[in-house]
């Protein structure tokens, strides 16, 4: 029993899975168009739960990705915020070294953010000062990033797919427990029901690799989930960063340290995060929920390797960010950024996010690029971990480019 039919089914409806529906649309593929989601509404993961800040593009090396579709991108979702009134704060970013040897690191990203087209200048600490008397950059020097801005992710997922829907696109909620029958380009649904498809585009978020692998495709990747938590500043603290405060990253570990975000509200709330320790599991955002006693062990035991061989300087990550879940660590963090904040200026948020991080099994390495591979009549978008949100326009056409030719509409 064929229940539905379309030419491109759209599994999560995530920004990058909005995105896709809205470039087939722009791009005149096809208007016949599903979204599946397993959640009663969308938001209810990663797109909804981000810091939404658009990133200008400077952490990337030229060439991958993640680097073609940032700066691109960013300036496209702007622009689509923008256009329809949704809250944005343009307030810019700034980065500095929190210990001395780091200080060298700011050239090299001003050189990436430049070969990717990104605006960037360096700042003396009069400049830095101006902007947030209270911060510390441990070399005097920082790195300005005036094109980074803030949005509300969750309003932004709200809209798309509300345009969506007056566009014909047709979204089905609650599909959860599907199954996929490839070789009939059908999915068949937990009451028996199917959908008949011309192509699927595999955009499950935090459940993509088990998507992949019920199409033969990815076997190598395996979520190894890390939860960003987050803290506030409380509003009466007399210190508010005016604008995002971000340390020198690590650049051999996908994370990007602890760092101080305002809000896109009319009156900016700052959030102190994420902390990037491992997740229990895919969507254990609280306490128990969401459990797999199954993927925890092997997880464990993947951390664990990585630990020993050291594979990427994983053990600095693990000394310098797997602990940030415990408070004081935290406030120790922050204070390399601006050493006036005190415990007592601090409130947990109720933002918490999960971040959809491969590791590749066959190199032992953590994925770094966003993956795009072929299944049979299929796309499978993998490790669309940040800034895929603030990316999303740009990284749907480039998965286009790549898939539309292989598509066979229904
Ligand atoms: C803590 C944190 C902070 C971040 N901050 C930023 C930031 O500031 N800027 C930025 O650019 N990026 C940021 N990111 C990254 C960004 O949020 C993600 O890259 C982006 O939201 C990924 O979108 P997605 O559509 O792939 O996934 P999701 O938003 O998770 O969507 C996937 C959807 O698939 C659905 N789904 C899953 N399995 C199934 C199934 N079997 N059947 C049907 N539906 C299914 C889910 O319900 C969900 O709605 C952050 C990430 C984290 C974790």
């Amino acid at each position: 029993m064929t229940s539905h039919t379309c030419d491109v089914l759209i599994v999560g409806g995530g920004i990058v899975g909005l995105c896709l529906a809205s470039q087939l649309l722009e791009r005149v593929i096809t208007s016949s168009i599903t979204v599946i989601d397993k959640e009663p509404d969308l938001g209810r993961h990663t797109s909804g739960r981000n810091n939404g800040v658009l990133h200008a593009g400077l952490y990337n090396k030229p060439g991958i990705i993640k680097a073609q579709a940032r700066v691109g991108g960013a300036r496209r979702m702007r622009a689509w915020v923008e256009e329809r009134g949704l809250p944005l704060n343009a307030c810019g970013k700034v980065i500095v070294p929190p210990r001395p040897e780091l200080d060298g690191q700011l050239d090299g990203l001003a050189e990436h953010g430049t070969a990717n087209g990104a605006t960037v200048e360096f700042w003396d600490e009069d400049q830095l000062r101006e902007l947030i008397p209270e911060v510390r950059s441990a070399s005097g020097r920082a790195l300005w990033s005036p094109n980074t801005a803030v949005v509300k992710p969750f309003a932004v997922v709200r809209r798309l797919q509300q345009e969506l829907q007056e566009q014909g696109v047709s979204f089905l909620m609650e599909c959860a427990g599907w199954s996929a029958v490839p070789e009939r380009r059908r999915l068949r649904l937990a009451d028996g029901s199917m959908i008949a498809y011309g192509h699927l585009i595999n955009c499950a978020g935090l459940q993509d690799d088990r998507v992949a692998h019920s199409f033969g495709a990815g076997h190598e990747y395996k979520l190894l989930p890390f939860k960003g938590l987050y803290w506030q500043l409380k509003p009466g603290c007399p210190i508010q960063p005016r604008a995002n405060l971000y340390p020198v990253p690590d650049l051999n570990v996908p994370f990007l340290g602890v760092h101080f975000t305002p809000s896109a509200d009319p009156t900016p709330v700052v959030s102190i995060g994420p902390t990037a320790t491992p997740a229990w599991c895919r969507e254990n955002y609280r306490g128990l929920q969401a459990l797999e006693p199954a993927m925890l062990a092997a997880n464990l035991t993947v951390l664990a390797r990585q630990y020993l061989a050291n594979r990427g300087g994983f053990r600095r990550y693990v000394h310098e960010q797997a602990f940030l879940v415990l408070p004081p660590l935290l406030l120790r963090a922050a204070q390399q950024l601006i050493p006036a904040v005190r415990a007592e200026h601090l409130e947990l948020s109720q933002k918490v996010g999960i971040r959809s991080q491969l590791f590749n099994r066959h190199t032992q390495r953590l994925q770094d690029d966003f993956l795009c591979l072929p299944g049979p009549a299929s796309t499978h978008v993998l490790n669309a971990i940040s800034p895929a949100f603030t990316a999303s326009f740009t990284l749907a056409d480039l998965i286009l480019n790549e898939a539309a030719p292989r598509m066979t509409l229904a």
